[in-house]
């Protein structure tokens, strides 16, 4: 899958909202994202503009490795049909309906049109299973470059596997996935195992973006690994430090932000004015541990005010840090 088809690309047309496998994604990912999403649907915020050379690179070799699996399905005899364009317009779904219709071994990029739901998969597949089409159906090919499959994957063949069998009239046992260094040889992922987790996904965006803007059920854009490739980041880095907020801590974990928060300590600043010792017993964890990313804040803070890169030299503590390194040994 190429990265710009799996960019959320959620869309307001006349009164109802569109939605594609980035949606999706994202919204599993972080529902803070969909409010944003929305509101950006909605006309209540711009879009952001991110020009990320990593992304871009990571969508090239993505684009590689589609191409380079589309090459070995020809350099095996296969017919492909490619569906022109990049975006969902009636024409790409009535093109891919109609290369369906005649039983096109193989469809790169066909675009599909189901209620809210649209998208561009890399591959349908024609294999010789009766449908509402003839003799035939199809299935889906998503050709990836991370070795692994994760969830974002199982959810995105799922939904096309959904939106085709609303197409075809019957749905399909499998997807597959293609990654780089199989020999193009597909992984195979029995849609059914995966059936319940996508519909519960796929109902909480729906419901997210049936009720008002701003009712995502996420409080705050906490730092997570998905903001490493979405496209709010700066937006949510910058109300972060607009906010003072604790997750600016070096060091500093989900569940102590959620302890601290819990007795009144909602700031970096407040967090670097907490009493040491800690005036109250943690829930979770030991004390020390909240000493420490209390002591990081002050340096932080300090160091803000300072408007310098302060350090402090910790104390030699055996067992710990560079002492853990063997002895040197001669030779
Ligand atoms: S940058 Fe991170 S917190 Fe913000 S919307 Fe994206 S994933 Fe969510």
């Amino acid at each position: 899958m190429q990265r710009q088809h799996l960019a959320g690309e959620m869309q307001k047309i006349g009164a109802k909202i569109n939605l594609s496998a980035g949606d999706l994604v994202g919204h599993l990912n972080c529902h803070y994202l969909t409010n944003l999403d929305l509101k950006v649907a909605n006309g209540e915020l711009a879009k952001p503009k991110i020009w990320d050379p990593v992304l871009e690179a990571l969508a090239a070799r993505g684009a590689e490795h589609e191409q380079g699996y589309i090459d070995h399905l020809k350099s095996g005899g296969l017919a492909v049909t490619r569906i022109d364009g990049i975006g969902i317009d009636s024409t790409a779904v009535v093109a891919t309906r109609e290369a369906m219709a005649r039983g096109d071994a193989v469809i790169a990029q066909g675009a599909l049109q189901v209620g809210l739901w649209n998208g561009r998969t890399d591959i349908l597949l024609r294999v010789e299973k009766p449908s509402l089409l003839g003799a035939w159906s199809y299935e889906v090919i998503d050709t990836k470059l991370a070795r692994e499959t994760k969830a974002n994957t199982v959810l995105q063949i799922s939904l096309y596997s959904d939106m085709l069998s609303n197409v075809q009239g019957i749905a399909p046992v499998v997807a597959h996935v293609v990654t780089p260094g199989t020999n193009f040889e597909p992984e195979a992922y029995r849609i059914a195992d995966y059936a319940a987790y996508y519909r519960h996904v796929r109902g909480s965006l729906e419901r997210a973006i049936a009720g008002p803007a701003g009712t995502s059920v996420s409080p705050y854009p906490e730092p997570i690994d998905h903001c490493d490739v979405c496209r709010w980041r700066r937006h949510c880095e910058e109300k972060r430090r607009a906010d003072d907020h604790m997750s600016l801590v070096a060091g500093i974990s989900k569940s102590q932000i959620g302890e601290l928060e819990r007795r009144g300590v909602g700031t970096m600043s407040a967090l670097a004015a907490v009493p040491i010792p800690l005036p109250w017993r943690p829930d979770r964890g030991a004390a020390s541990s909240y000493e420490r990313v209390r002591e990081q804040a002050r340096i932080q803070v300090e160091g803000r005010t300072a408007d310098a890169m302060l350090h402090e030299v910790l104390p030699l503590e055996s067992g710990f840090g560079l002492f853990r390194l063997p002895e040197p040994s001669a030779g």
